[in-house]
């Protein structure tokens, strides 16, 4: 469209000038107007149309996002696309961090934390996986939201920006929609051939239809068998169940990941009970954890 404009106005400026030569300066008058405006138009429409990809969130302003598309994933979850204000635009959420949702209520802000699961690579929306908690302040408020309404934003937040060499093998353990970091982690190792890193994730749900993107996890494993590695348990498990029950344990952990050396990081997220409970495991089985906020350098990282 750029060199179009350019071509268009050079040819213009030519036939002006073959004009003006023949029939003397007065009509040149009268064109140079509305060739003006057209070229002003025309380097306008380009200038949107070759407009370059910019980063849409700031921790410092609120944003608000329009709901485009809601795509239910079980009973009480679903995929909320939103859109950004350009179709070019990136979200600018680094792989690991957050972003918060903010809903007023009676006077008073309520603020909650939500990983995207799409990339850097979307242009023009990003994805958000969400529970709705029927009692739940912010997810209920998302959960009731039509397409074409908003919701207010901010971000990125969070201790944790995945870079590759992070470590050579990442053990994950996730409850529940405490999948929604690590999915991004593993989307982001698997789709960079570059990026050798193991990972081994232990994904713990109540019931089979509380288990959220099994097929894309599923469809990870196998087209990534050296990489990618899924084992599922359940706490609530029907008897056709073929994964794990009942809680993550020990010999679950060492089973699964490889023994506690520099090569090995964990990364854990779920329900407050659960990490702490596999912050325990994980001390007696020897690897590292620290008290308090996780920081990105720690062996064992709580998200
Ligand atoms: C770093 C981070 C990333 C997160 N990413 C996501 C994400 O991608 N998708 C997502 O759906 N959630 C995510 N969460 C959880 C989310 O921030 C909210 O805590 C959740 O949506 C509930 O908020 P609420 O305002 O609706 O519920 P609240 O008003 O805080 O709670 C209402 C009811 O819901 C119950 N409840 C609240 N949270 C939980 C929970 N986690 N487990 C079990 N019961 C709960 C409470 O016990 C209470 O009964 C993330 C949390 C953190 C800290």
């Amino acid at each position: 469209m750029a060199s179009a404009t350019r071509l268009c106005l050079v040819i213009l400026l030519f036939l002006i000038a073959i004009d003006t030569a023949i029939r003397g300066p007065s009509w040149a008058r009268y064109c140079a107007g509305p060739i003006f405006l057209l070229w002003s138009f025309m380097f306008y429409i380009s200038k949107i149309v070759h407009r370059k990809s910019r980063t849409v969130i700031r921790p410092d302003i609120f944003h608000e996002f329009v709901l485009m598309e809601r795509m239910k994933v079980n009973y009480n979850t679903a995929i909320y696309r939103f859109a950004l204000p350009h179709e070019n635009d990136i979200l600018g959420v680094p792989i690991g961090q957050h972003l918060s949702i903010a809903v007023e209520i009676g006077g008073k802000i309520a603020l909650k934390s939500y990983t995207p699961i799409s990339s850097d690579d979307s242009h023009g929306y990003f994805d958000l996986l969400i529970k709705n908690y029927p009692q739940g302040t912010v997810s209920s408020f998302i959960g009731g939201l039509e397409v074409g309404q908003t919701a207010c934003f901010r971000g990125p937040s969070g201790a944790m920006i995945y870079r590759k060499g992070l470590s050579k093998t990442i053990g994950m353990i996730a409850g529940g929609t405490g999948i929604t970091p690590m999915l991004s982690i593993i989307t982001a190792v698997l789709k960079d051939p570059s990026d050798s890193t193991n990972i081994r994730l232990i994904f713990a749900n109540r019931n089979q239809s509380d288990i959220l993107l099994q097929d894309r996890l599923d469809d990870f494993a196998a087209k990534h068998s050296n990489k990618f590695k899924v084992h599922y348990i359940l706490s609530n498990a029907d008897e056709g169940w073929r994964g794990s029950r009942g809680h993550v344990t020990a010999s679950l952990i060492r089973d699964q990941f490889p023994l506690p050396t520099k090569d090995v990081k964990i990364l854990l997220c779920g329900p407050p009970g659960m990490v702490s409970d596999m912050k325990k495991i994980l001390v007696d089985l020897g690897y590292c954890t620290s008290s308090g906020r996780s920081k990105p350098q720690d062996t064992v990282f709580a998200f």
